[in-house]
């Protein structure tokens, strides 16, 4: 392993990150910085979070900045406010006792008159979010004409962020004689687009294969029913007892229920996303980071490049829509050198979504089941018994009290003992996981659920009526696909689909029934209202003669008597 002198860099600068802890360079430090203090040079290079790519364009940039030159000489891009931040402070621990530069944040969110202040004493470094720099540039703050060093960090993501017009609008005003590094963890096509049009024969930097992802990281994945994805992450974290962890979520919303939901349940856990004021994110940020909160519920957008070490687990509680994004979830994970656990809690038609991510990882992940509940239990019975063994008795004042606790409890037992205070730390738990179910379903199956005639019924699943069916040209895909786009759920959470002429049933998890009857109910399709009750006495459709002859009747009455006529 090459030492950071031999990359090129100053014998201070070196002294300065070896006090924040940096003693040999990472496999993209040693690539990038001795190519980049060249000065002369676009470079793409290919780099996950928490590898130390901050390092890896900061250091050689720290360097190439004339610090007598009070004029903006180095722009760097981020997606986020929160990671502009932390380059910030990355770049000013680099820099302090080496030279005195003005570094300037700017970002959305905080007052644009300060920054301008800020800017105006002669920023030599900015580093910016897009939408924030453009507001400056239009302000005719900040002349990028001298710029020698543009570095886009995070290139995918402010991409994917929609930043793509704002990047060609900023680097459109750069002189040609700029060096651009970009720097990203993967590598789509828009992101070539971005070099081939602003670079100059860019040299390519990997670390590792091709798209493969920090190798630190054990992917693992859980399938359950769609129902379960809640009753899994809990008995994830109760199982992992230390797990200091960030959970992500599809959406803002589903993000606030489950940090709701897990707080009720006692958990240290808050939420992180978008429609909160920037105020309440940075108060959920700094407690997450001082490891007072131990569960960040959070979406895609807003945990996006946060550095917070020591992150045991990034659970899933939905696969991404993008693979990318799952790349950058779990880089939350097993930074700087450290080990970390990806956990993806799917269903079974996810499967194939897993297959793919481990194509483009190339790495393979490790189907591991929710543990039981009577495992989390032996869990944490050992775990206390453990606590109990090593914890210090140093503490001489407890002598004081032991003889009247000795004769409190001097007609019990030592088993009788260990058992009460077992139960008295545990019976919580024993109480929540008695009975509970095991929540893992196999993977493999070509038919589904509802091919095989398997009812939700038993499980606390509805059985509702509908009275549309074949006679109106439906067959059970197109019934399952209108009740699924018009309700917004999705569909594995509909069990048996039993189709008849003019009136069908269908099962349906209990806790969707209302939200797709009041999504349905009402609707009008091909000139007949639609109707939908709950029917769940009878099975046999022979029982539902008067829903047939009702079906009709919907028909010819065309709906008179519902509230609302809605278009479907
Ligand atoms: P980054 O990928 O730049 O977000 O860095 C991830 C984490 O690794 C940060 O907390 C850095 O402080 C830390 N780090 C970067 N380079 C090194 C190094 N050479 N040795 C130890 N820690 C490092």
């Amino acid at each position: 392993m090459q030492s950071f002198e031999a990359l090129g860099l100053s014998g201070q600068i070196v002294a300065a990150i070896r006090k924040l802890g940096f003693e040999q360079p990472t496999p993209v430090q040693s690539k990038a910085i001795p190519v980049l203090l060249e000065g002369n040079q676009d470079v793409v290079a290919l780099a996950q979070t928490g590898t130390g790519k901050t390092a890896a364009f900061g250091l050689p940039l720290i360097e190439l900045i004339d610090e007598s030159d009070r004029t903006t000489q180095a722009l760097v891009l981020a997606p986020t406010r929160e990671l502009c931040m932390q380059i910030t402070t990355d770049f000013e621990n680099f820099t302090r006792a080496v030279k005195p530069l003005n570094i300037v944040p700017v970002y959305g969110g905080a007052s644009i008159a300060e920054q301008i202040r800020r800017i105006k004493k002669g920023a030599q470094i900015i580093v910016a979010t897009p939408g924030r720099l453009m507001d400056l540039l239009e302000r005719r703050v900040i002349n990028l004409e001298r710029i020698e060093f543009v570095v886009l960090d995070e290139a995918d993501e402010m991409l994917n962020m929609g930043f793509k017009d704002d990047i060609d609008t900023i680097l459109s005003q750069t002189s040609d004689e700029k060096n651009v590094w970009l720097f990203s963890a993967t590598m789509p096509r828009e992101v070539r687009q971005i070099a081939s049009t602003y670079m100059n024969n860019p040299m390519e930097l990997t670390v590792g294969e091709k798209n493969q992802g920090n190798q630190n990281i054990e992917h693992q994945y859980m399938v359950v029913d769609e129902k379960d994805r809640y009753a899994a992450l809990k008995r994830i974290v109760d199982y992992n007892l230390d797990i200091f962890g960030v959970i992500f979520c599809r959406t803002k919303v589903d993000t606030q229920r489950v940090a709701e939901h897990l707080m009720k349940d006692g958990y240290n856990a808050d939420a992180l996303h978008g429609d909160l004021t920037q105020q309440q994110r940075d108060k959920v940020m700094k407690s997450f980071k001082s490891k007072a909160l131990q569960i960040l519920v959070a979406t895609d957008v807003a945990a996006r490049g946060i550095d917070v070490s020591n992150i045991t687990h990034v659970i899933h509680m939905n696969l991404p829509d993008e693979i990318e994004f799952y790349t950058h979830r779990s880089g939350r994970t097993a930074r700087a050198g450290k080990t970390g656990i990806s956990i993806a809690i799917i269903t079974r038609k996810e499967v194939s979504k897993i297959r793919q991510i481990e194509k483009v990882i190339q790495t393979k992940f490790i189907k591991k089941e929710v543990p039981t509940g009577a495992e989390v239990c032996e869990k944490r019975v050992l775990n206390i018994v453990h606590r109990l063994r090593e914890v210090p008795l140093a503490n001489r004042e407890i002598d004081h009290f032991l003889p009247s606790v000795y004769d409190e409890l001097k007609d019990l037992s030592k088993e009788e003992v260990i058992k009460r205070f077992t139960a008295l730390e545990f019976n919580h738990f024993l109480d929540y996981y008695r009975d509970a179910p095991d929540l893992n379903r196999s993977e493999k199956s070509d038919r589904s659920d509802r091919d095989r005639g398997e009812s939700y019924r038993g499980a606390g699943g509805d059985r509702l009526f509908i009275n549309l069916g074949k006679m109106d040209g439906l067959d059970a895909g197109k019934l399952l696909g209108l009740i699924c786009d018009r309700a917004k759920v999705s569909r594995e959470i509909i069990g048996r689909i039993d189709l008849k002429g003019a009136y069908s049933f269908f099962e349906v998890e209990k806790d969707f029934t209302n939200s797709i009857r009041d999504a349905i109910h009402g609707f009008e399709y091909k000139g007949r209202m639609v109707r939908i009750e709950i029917t769940n006495e009878g099975q046999g459709d022979s029982n539902r003669g008067g829903g047939r002859d009702r079906g009709r009747g919907d028909r010819k009455r065309g709906g008179g008597g519902w509230e609302k006529k809605k278009r479907w």
